[in-house]
């Protein structure tokens, strides 16, 4: 049987609220925990220092398990596993293993070890010591039984960020699964979706997968796209992914956690196909997408940042006397930026932008937001569509690259 546990997550670092760096290991533990079936009931950020024990005391009393993350460095502000042994009244002894372990890892990189390192072999009385084989610091855990009163698992983790998911994984999933009495982990299933609001699902399918027995369902939305969260026993997950793709089938760029650009580089390259784009609201964003993937030089040689109409009629040929007569945001434009970088970028398919972001531009025919997009492919007609995103410049980009992948991914064949 699986037992309720509530898990308090203690993020150790005066960096993270002075916002040097972001915190991200809430968003890495919740995720990975989530697909046991798991979740952090509460987040709490401190200082190093002080702040640390009395965090410490806090989560004790309120989870059945406290993982703490950062603080277990050699230098003087790392006071994480001292806090613990204080709060708990536990005496620290140096572990003979784990002083072995940080010797080894020093000479195996032929580097001297520093007196301040000793610290990091020292433990509560009774902790197991977590390996970390990339890295100094070894984590520690102290079963409930050593809590006293408090009855509480505790888990001490390493900061950065390749250390601490390792360890994660190796040490912390199946002790928490021990904890828990997970046996067999719920099906987890994230689908990604582009072209499409959440309020379309909240009309089509919410509903329907409300009713769904076992199952638990949640939505993550952003420009241009939206993640479908399904959780629970394999026969509700199995269920509500037919349901879903019967309504938003063309819609579903993935089910493994891809993005859109992923989708479409591997798409080109199962189809052996090279992808040219022109880009003028943009100003480059699309390209940078795609050349976030790697791999993507396979099928991405020319990408045009057309943003003024003489760059347009140079680099790609569009006509200037269409410009003048229709505008630089319209149909025929697009159009001729896509047939242009297609022929120019000697290419098997193009997509093209062109649109107002604001917040000056706009007239009452084409106010801001409005953007045309367009896709050539060797052998087919170019077609071009207008969209409307009057969100401001930053989001209004975001949508338009977004709107272009899944136009690409569409004419590969969805
Ligand atoms: P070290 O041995 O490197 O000192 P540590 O266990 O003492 O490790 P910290 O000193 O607290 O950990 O953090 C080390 C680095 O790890 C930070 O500079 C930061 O880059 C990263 N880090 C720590 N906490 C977080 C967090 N919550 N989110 C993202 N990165 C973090």
């Amino acid at each position: 049987m699986v037992r309720p546990v509530r898990i308090e997550l203690l993020t150790t670092g005066t960096e993270l609220l002075l916002g040097t760096t972001q915190n991200t290991h809430g968003a890495w533990i919740g995720q990975r925990l989530l697909r046991m079936g798991l979740r952090i009931s509460r987040q709490v950020t401190v200082p190093d220092g002080q702040a640390v024990g009395d965090a410490m005391g806090a989560g004790l009393a309120e989870g059945d398990a406290l993982i703490v993350t950062g603080g277990l460095g050699p230098t003087s502000d790392d006071l994480t596993r001292e806090s613990l042994a204080e709060v708990l009244g536990l005496e620290m002894i140096e572990d003979e293993a784990a002083m072995r372990t940080i010797e080894e890892f020093f000479a195996s990189r032929q580097r001297e070890m520093a007196p301040a390192n000793r610290k990091q072999a020292r433990a509560p009385v009774g902790a197991d010591i977590l390996a970390n084989p990339n890295g100094t610091a070894p984590g520690l855990y102290l079963p409930p039984r050593l809590s006293g009163s408090f009855n509480c698992a505790v888990f001490l983790l390493p900061g950065p960020p390749r250390e601490l998911y390792p360890m994660f994984e190796a040490e912390v999933v199946p002790r928490l699964r021990a904890l828990s009495g997970i046996e067999d982990v719920p099906d987890f299933l994230e689908l990604k979706f582009a072209g499409v609001g959440e309020s379309d699902f909240h009309q089509g399918v919410d509903e329907q997968l409300e009713v769904i027995d076992g199952l638990e369902h949640g939505y993550c939305a952003r420009p241009g796209e939206v993640d479908l969260r399904l959780m629970g026993s394999p026969c509700a997950v199995l269920e509500a992914r037919r349901l879903v793709e019967k309504s938003f089938g063309q819609e579903l760029v993935s089910d493994d956690g891809s993005v859109l650009e992923e989708v479409v580089v591997r798409k080109l390259m199962d189809q052996g196909k090279t992808l040219a784009i022109a880009e003028s609201c943009t100003g480059g964003l699309i390209a940078s997408r795609i050349t976030d993937v790697p791999g993507s030089s396979e099928v991405f040689h020319y990408g045009f940042v057309t943003y003024a109409n003489q760059a347009k009629r140079d680099l790609i040929g569009v006509i200037g006397e269409d410009i003048s007569e229709h505008g630089a945001v319209s149909e025929p434009v697009v159009c001729q930026m896509a047939e242009g970088a297609l022929q120019r970028g000697d290419a098997d398919l193009a997509v093209a932008v062109t649109g107002i972001a604001g917040p000056a531009g706009g007239n009452k025919e084409k106010p801001v937001g409005t953007v045309f997009l367009g896709i050539a492919e060797r052998g087919r007609e170019t077609r071009a569509l207008k969209q409307f995103h009057p969100w401001g410049r930053d989001v209004f980009k975001r949508q338009v690259s977004q709107s272009a992948l899944n136009l690409v991914r569409l004419a590969l064949g969805g």
